[in-house]
């Protein structure tokens, strides 16, 4: 099997209008959306985000009709410490094949908006990263770690001061992460748009001297032209780190691929 894009957002996203015929267009082998689930979204004023899961049952039964894909259910899941056990709740009673683990948002503000610029990088990143640390205790579920860096975004980080004020946080959050047996996504949206290949460049590094193997690539696309983006350059970095194989999830079932 080939590597497939486990991270992209369709119409079922309150931040995407994408249709699933569009990304169907580049033939992946399988297709799997993750779209946003955040409960009490500070970024879209408190407002519970959740894909519509009916529609996604009746959208795939319709398109496995007419295409060889293989179609999986993903979902980026948004936690927010207190939020675990509804969250679970929801999943028990709706399955999903791919489970991705995100920290966008803490209740109060989205770490991507304005706000943030208003307070000190430094407390916001230690914020973010206790955030991220304490949801990686206390909510069992997920395949993947995305984006590591996303509450960094907003501000201009070096690997240095990653290293200097933040390793602890990150070796704790690392080993959480190796202990689940988690994977930890490489993000296009982090390589390309926010430029911070180079955290990845200290992360991936750590994350490895700990014991980590489990990689992933997810583009994050919203438009189906984003679909794989960045997929060349992003596994170059990996190879880089001497990384051979990434894992693509199903269910319980888990298996290695090629990098693209
Ligand atoms: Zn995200
Ligand atoms: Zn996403």
């Amino acid at each position: 099997m080939k590597y497939y894009d486990q991270h992209f957002h369709t119409f079922l996203s309150f931040d995407s209008e994408e249709k699933f015929e569009n990304y169907l267009k580049q033939q992946p082998e399988v297709f799997v959306p993750t779209d946003h689930f955040d409960l009490n979204n500070a970024g879209t004023g408190f407002k519970d985000d959740i894909p519509d899961y009916l529609a996604l049952i009746k959208k795939i039964a319709v398109l496995e009709a007419d295409y060889d894909t293989k179609f999986l259910k993903g979902i980026e899941l948004g936690v927010v410490p207190g939020q675990e056990a509804e969250i679970q709740d929801y999943l028990a009673k709706h399955p999903y094949d791919l489970k991705l683990l995100s920290i966008h948002q803490n209740g109060a503000f989205d770490y991507m908006d304005d706000i943030v610029l208003k307070k000190d990088k430094f407390q916001i990143a230690k914020m973010y990263f206790d955030q991220m640390s304490e949801v990686l205790d206390k909510f069992p579920d997920g395949h993947i770690l995305t984006h590591f860096e996303y509450g960094l975004r907003r501000f201009d980080f070096s690997a240095q001061e990653l290293e200097t004020h933040f390793e602890k946080e990150l070796t704790a959050i690392f080993k959480k992460v190796i202990n689940r047996e988690l994977a930890l996504e490489i993000n296009a949206k982090s390589f390309g748009h926010y430029q911070n290949a180079e955290l990845y460049r200290y992360a991936v590094p750590l994350y490895q001297s700990l014991g980590g193997k489990l990689f992933t690539l997810g583009s994050d696309a919203h438009v189906a032209e984003d679909y794989r983006l960045l997929f060349t350059e992003m596994a170059d970095l990996l190879r880089e780190f001497d990384v051979k194989q990434l894992v693509v999830f199903h269910g319980n079932d888990r298996e290695f691929t090629e990098l693209p």
